[in-house]
């Protein structure tokens, strides 16, 4: 079996290279280029693509897979939205995904996030740093006895349940359907209440049709003043626009960012030394209650062997033609 590896960095090719000494028969080219339909044609000769989740999968770039003789699709992720799985059915690919590698790496980092705006502690890091001891515009609020409201109750969003939980806080959920592990710590409740009660709201559903721009300026009006809100699911269930007006209308506490609409061109590259014209990420991070980090959520040690160790376990699946529940198939 020989794998094209798309946007490998050095970590992918530490995790993977560890797991493939086990698999001799197993050959993977590592390639810096991200997969678009511009590189999709590297693919001649080889079996199977391993890609992630800002790869552009679209219509074309899979047609040029298939000619090319591709015949898997790897996800090194657990979301495929940016795959056009109709195109990928039609070809006769078959695509393979990590879904859940370590949900509380996800799950962690989005508490972090949301105790690092209550607290202000990426202004305080600085403060300190520039010696500056105040605590001017540093005061946050207790999250003890404060009420949580989680968006979506899988695997992510159950593991930020039950740490909302170990914080004291009472838990609101809302998912359409109700995770029975969560009983007795969560209380499911309409969207509406969850908005309307909650002093942190952290969104852990997928990116579909019926969650895109999930959080808008109806939804947003809904909130409760001062409210905290986390994302570190995708970045369309929030309306950049609309939620810069509910930043200047003074409706957020703080706002935590693992990602954005408009991330793409940015995940896991350095452009610190560009000029950035026209970024809606700009205008988010010039306010002081905005963090942002860039979809850094899973990136956690064991989640990147538990993603390595599961592509390579699909690639097994894959040649015995066994049936295995993490298939994306469209529809
Ligand atoms: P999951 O499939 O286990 O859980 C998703 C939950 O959302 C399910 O319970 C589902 O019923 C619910 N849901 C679906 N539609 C809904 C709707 N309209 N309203 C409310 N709930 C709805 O997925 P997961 O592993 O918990 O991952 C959640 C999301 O986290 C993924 O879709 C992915 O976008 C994101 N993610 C982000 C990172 C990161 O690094 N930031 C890493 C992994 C996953």
């Amino acid at each position: 079996m020989k794998i094209l590896f798309y946007d490998t960095k050095s970590y992918d090719k530490d995790s993977f290279t560890r797991e493939l000494a086990n698999e001799p028969d197993i050959e993977v080219k590592f390639l810096k280029a991200d997969l678009t339909k511009n590189t999709a044609e590297l693919s001649h000769g080889y079996d199977a693509v391993c890609a992630f989740v800002n790869s552009d999968i679209g219509k074309e770039t899979v047609e040029i897979l298939h000619q090319c003789g591709v015949r898997l699709i790897l996800m090194r992720c657990a979301g495929f939205n940016n795959v056009d799985l109709p195109m990928v059915e039609k070809c006769g690919i078959r695509i393979l995904r990590v879904p859940g590698y370590s949900p509380e790496a996800v799950a962690e980092h989005a508490m972090g996030l949301a105790l690092t705006v209550n607290r202000r502690l990426h202004k305080s890091y600085i403060k300190v740093r520039e010696n500056d001891f105040s605590l001017g515009s540093l005061m946050g609020f207790n999250f003890y006895e404060k009420t949580a409201g989680i968006v979506g109750t899988g695997k992510i969003g159950a593991a930020m349940v039950r740490i909302c939980h170990g914080f004291g806080m009472k838990v609101l959920a809302y998912d359409v359907y109700e995770n029975p592990s969560l009983a007795g710590i969560a209380e499911y409740v309409s969207l509406e209440e969850l908005l309307s009660k909650s002093d942190l709201i952290s969104l852990h559903c997928p990116l579909t049709d019926h969650t895109y721009h999930l959080v808008n300026r109806d939804t947003i009006r809904k909130m409760k003043d001062g409210v905290i809100l986390v994302n570190t699911s995708r970045g369309a269930l929030v309306k950049t626009e609309d939620l810069i007006e509910g930043i200047r209308a003074h409706k957020f506490f703080g706002v935590g960012l693992d990602v954005y609409e408009e991330e793409t061109p940015n995940v896991f590259e350095d452009r610190s030394d560009e000029i950035l014209e026209h970024s809606v990420t700009a205008r988010l991070l010039s306010f002081p209650n905005v963090m942002i980090t860039s979809h850094q959520g899973f990136f956690t040690r064991e989640a990147l062997s538990a993603i390595a160790r599961t592509t390579l376990d699909n690639v097994r699946a894959f040649e015995q033609n066994k049936e295995t529940a993490n298939e994306v198939k469209a529809g």
